[in-house]
């Protein structure tokens, strides 16, 4: 694609590296078939190409973003499928993320619009605060129908609608600690708490730590983590952004100098993508460029982790499960087959859905801000999923395992959750009572 930046746009860093991934696109039109607001809607300006288009109007022009390009930018899911599919290597996830902070400096959302976001990000960054929240939820519930009437307050009747009823008491692993292995020692990690997984699920992470310690490595969980900072990067808050990302890289630095560390593990996919990006987001800042780097270089998704362990081939169970490849896991991170064999080698009878490469809709914040497209989606998702006929669901992020949760009854579960209980873990507490074979 021909551009036509000044030279001085293109002093501006960002600016530069827009245009260099701008250049790149050749119009093709291939992602706009695997786009899941194309998909959806069926609007150009609503695929990869529409939004290159205009994101490419209003940086070349030095414009303040519009209600337009607001509009179309929003309802992308960041999903990067379209990074997947193109053929030209088109890098979309730098390009999207400069336009969004670009709106958050130049556009005036109406009011309701920025007092949601305002609540979102200073909320669920914060697992105290979030838990609070949904405590506070059951006391909104009854007005869900009515906040659903008027468009302005459909987020908030979106936010009730995937509370929780109820969430398990704070878990004594999410504490900063040391966790000693079990016999010989082969590795020593770090582990990413994060923010709004040990509110909602803990014995993700539980079971991340039992699993890891029988097989002979030591976990830390390092005093002083912080969310990983992806829900508001994805906002365009890069300020807090990248404040998180640097408070991390500071503890994670420590924790390496200290004690050596193999990896740094993440437990939901939408960090992971985050955390890997560490060392781009923080490029321009002298003084951590190249302990992000560092950092980055050393996240690892726990099933990333876990194949290079070489766990024992189990007997099968004879238990179907369906997995759901985050969209974090799978274009974000390009982790496609460990996940899988990691389940059959552990005995289960895995199965793809179809359409595994379209989002189910929750994207971060996306299910309560943009929650008629994200129930679409997660509607979809989920008959692709049954038809397979799975006892139980697995996949490798939170957001999806709440998304998907609140549209089908058959129970899902972290893929990790099901690998504890088949190396020697207790079985998901959400598997229990369930007629498995
Ligand atoms: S597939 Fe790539 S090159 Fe083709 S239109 Fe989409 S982004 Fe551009
Ligand atoms: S990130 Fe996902 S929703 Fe956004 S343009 Fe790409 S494919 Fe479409």
């Amino acid at each position: 694609m021909q551009t036509n930046f000044t030279p001085a746009q293109l002093a501006d860093p960002h600016v530069a590296e827009s245009e260099k991934i701008l250049r790149k696109c050749v119009h093709c039109g291939f992602c706009t078939a695997t786009c899941p607001t194309y998909v959806t809607l069926g609007n150009e300006l609503d695929s990869p190409r529409g939004r290159i288009y205009l994101i490419k109007d209003m940086l070349e022009n030095g414009r303040p973003a519009d209600a337009e390009v607001v509009t179309h930018i929003d309802r992308c899911l960041s999903c990067l499928a379209c990074v997947t599919t193109c053929p030209s290597g088109v890098d979309y996830m730098p390009l999207v993320d400069h336009a969004r902070a670009h709106i958050e400096k130049t556009y005036k959302r109406p009011f309701m619009n920025r007092l949601v976001r305002a609540i979102l990000a200073a909320v669920l960054p914060y697992p105290d605060r979030f838990r609070l929240a949904i405590k506070l939820s059951s006391a909104g519930r009854p007005f869900a129908g009515l906040l659903a009437r008027a468009p302005a307050l459909k987020p908030f009747a979106a936010m009730l609608a995937l509370a929780p009823r109820r969430i398990p008491p704070t878990s004594a692993y999410a504490a900063a600690a040391s966790h000693p292995p079990v016999g010989e020692k082969r590795g020593r990690v770090a582990i990413l708490t994060g923010c709004a997984q040990p509110v909602l699920d803990p014995g993700i992470n539980e079971a991340t730590i039992r699993l890891l310690t029988r097989l002979g490595v030591e976990v830390v969980v390092p005093k002083g983590e912080v969310c990983c900072g992806s829900l508001v990067h994805h906002m365009g808050r890069e300020e807090q952004a990248l404040a998180s990302a640097r408070a991390n890289v500071d503890v994670w630095t420590r924790e390496l100098e200290e004690g050596g560390l193999d990896a740094i593990i993440i437990t939901a996919s939408g960090c992971g993508t985050t955390i890997k990006d560490y060392g781009h987001m923080l490029r321009l800042d002298a003084a951590y460029a190249e302990k992000a780097a560092r950092v980055s270089s050393l996240a690892k998704d726990i099933t990333e982790y876990l194949a290079s362990l070489e766990l024992a081939a189990q007997m099968p169970k004879g238990i179907i499960v369906a997995y759901h490849s985050a969209c974090s896991m799978q274009h974000g991170q390009k982790i496609t087959m460990a996940p899988k064999q990691l389940l059959k080698a552990a005995g289960f009878n895995v199965r793809d859905p179809a359409e595994g490469h379209l989002c189910c809709g929750s994207a971060g914040t996306y299910n309560i801000m943009q929650s008629d497209i994200s129930d679409a989606l997660k509607t979809r998702k989920v008959k692709n999923l049954e038809a397979t006929k799975p006892r139980v669901i697995a996949t490798g992020n939170i957001g999806c395992m709440m998304q998907i949760g609140t549209g089908t009854a058959i129970p899902i579960v972290h893929t990790v959750q099901l690998l504890d209980w088949a190396y020697g873990g207790d079985m998901p507490e959400k598997l229990k009572d369930l007629p498995l074979a």
